[in-house]
């Protein structure tokens, strides 16, 4: 098959995953247990995106991660706080949910 016909397949919503670099490590590193908060969270989370900086497919990951709303773990080398951030920058972020961000 050439390029061109490459080029015409559909591609898989999900096929950069087959390129994660987490799909070798605890998946438990990228998503916060109940209650973990502060440095042990922080600590979690550094640990986290320094696979995601080696990781092929991290703008994939990002942009999926972005796209689709999710809220929890690191993804692409985005904590939970840089999505919102991201969200609230885009204009993606009800008032209602800001108001919820800003008392918890
Ligand atoms: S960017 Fe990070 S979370 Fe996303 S696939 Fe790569 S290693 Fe996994």
């Amino acid at each position: 098959m050439h390029a061109l016909e490459l080029s015409r397949l559909p591609v898989d919503f999900w096929s950069w995953r087959l390129w994660a670099a987490c799909r070798q490590t605890d998946g438990e590193l990228f998503f916060s247990p109940d209650g973990e908060r502060g440095s042990t969270k922080r600590r979690r989370e550094r640990a986290a995106k320094a696979v995601c900086a080696v990781c092929p497919v991290r703008d994939e990951c990002a942009n999926y991660a972005i796209g689709n709303h999710e809220r929890y773990g690191v993804w692409g080398g985005l904590s939970e706080h840089e999505r919102e951030l991201i969200w609230r920058d885009l204009g993606l972020v009800s008032s209602a949910a800001q108001t919820a961000g800003r008392a918890s």
